[in-house]
């Protein structure tokens, strides 16, 4: 049944722990409000769901990359603002103007939605991204002016409303680097320059997680806050708990075999491990698969109040730990629950210990445990 399936294994989602997180940045960011940011799927913790909690606990704005991501919030019966900031030659902006989804405009962009906005007889609601740093999306500075004038123009004809100006920051989860004022000052710039042009905007928007913890001269009229919601830290050397906030996804399962091998038993392809003495290997039912990285050896699965790391390679559907000499009278860990990560309470595992296993950071961590994962909602 579906019940024993998630009882198996699964992403438990715990919404208050997101309730609380959103509190907490709803605190930081005010007088400013906050964007929940849901792309993908709300960082693997289920979109519509993370998104009615956000909202519910005080968020005003959900932000995704695609229009498509968008549409399905929409599609739920979500009617908060919403922003989409990504997109091909082929997005739907039709869909986006109908369904009054906000949309991000770089520069080709413009032209495209207010061709939707005439076919849909209603006016585009657009922000105007200007890129101050990171080299990704956004008008140049230098063609910034052109931008905002063409808008102008667009919106004194009923077209469009130019409803928020942003930008996104290239290094602030790294306080100490200079190169965040430098994108403040051009932020700035941009800003004057669009409200000599006489655009007046109802939110200025930079500040991501670790820019809204960090810099509170960063956070203008609206904060896109994504990892923190999920309760985790975008500083490196700092805890979830050290910033107040609950990590809301525990990826667990149950030991699905358990057995004793002699010294020297390889384990798993390649047989990169083998047992230092006679011993009780572990299989844990998660591999990359579900969105283990393959390269992550080492990284750390909790049985029984041990974190025990991983041995041997991880495979498509499982991997492998070492309990160790285990008692002839001690029971079998057999359906033991295992917890590849969760909050960290009580030095259980967390997402950053599987991105320090796998070099990579703990946003990569939880987006990537995949659909094969049920999720579960406490
Ligand atoms: N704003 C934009 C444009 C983004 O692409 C993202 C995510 O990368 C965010 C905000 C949220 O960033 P964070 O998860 O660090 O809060």
């Amino acid at each position: 049944s579906a019940s024993a399936t998630v009882l198996e294994r699964s992403a438990v989602i715990d919404l208050d722990a997101v309730r609380h997180n959103v509190r907490q940045f709803v605190a930081v960011a005010s007088p400013a409000s906050v964007m929940a940011v849901v792309k993908a799927d709300a960082y693997g913790h289920g979109a519509i769901q993370v998104a009615r909690a956000a909202l519910g606990a005080g968020a005003r704005w959900l932000g995704v990359a695609h229009i498509s991501e968008a549409l399905v919030l929409r599609a739920a019966g979500i009617d908060a603002p919403m922003l989409a900031w990504l997109h091909t030659t082929e997005s739907n902006f039709q869909a986006a103007v109908a369904a009054g989804v906000d949309v991000g405009i770089s520069g080709w962009e413009l032209d495209a939605v207010v061709a939707a906005a005439r076919e849909q007889e209603r006016p585009a609601r657009i922000h105007l991204k200007v890129d101050t740093g990171l080299g990704r999306n956004g008008s140049t500075i230098t063609q910034w002016d052109q931008l905002v004038g063409q808008a102008m123009e667009y919106q004194d004809e009923g077209l469009l409303r130019v409803v928020g100006i942003f930008s996104h920051l290239a290094v602030a989860d790294e306080p100490h680097r200079p190169e965040t004022d430098e994108q403040l000052a051009v932020f700035r710039e941009a800003i004057a320059v669009a409200e000599d042009a006489g655009v007046d905007t109802e939110v200025r928007h930079l500040a991501n997680t670790p820019a809204t913890l960090s810099r509170p001269d960063a956070h203008f009229d609206l904060v896109r806050v994504g990892l923190g919601l999920y309760g985790l830290s975008p500083f490196e050397g700092q805890s979830s708990a050290e910033l107040g906030l609950r990590p809301a996804m525990t990826v667990r399962t149950l030991v699905s075999n358990c057995k004793r091998v002699p010294e020297g038993q390889g384990v798993s392809y390649g047989l990169n491990y083998r047992t230092s003495g006679e011993s009780t290997l572990g299989l844990i039912p998660l591999g990359y698969a579900d969105g283990v990285p393959r390269i992550a050896t080492g990284g750390p699965v909790r049985v029984n109040g041990v974190n025990y790391p991983v041995v041997g390679r991880i495979a498509m559907d499982q991997m492998v730990i070492d309990f160790g000499i285990v008692g002839a009278d001690e029971p079998s860990l057999l359906g033991a629950e295992a917890v590849m990560f969760g909050d960290g309470a009580d030095g259980g595992p967390t997402a950053d210990d599987w991105a320090a296993a796998a070099g990579t950071n703990n946003y990569e961590i939880v987006t990537r445990i995949s659909p094969r994962v049920p999720r579960i909602y406490v």
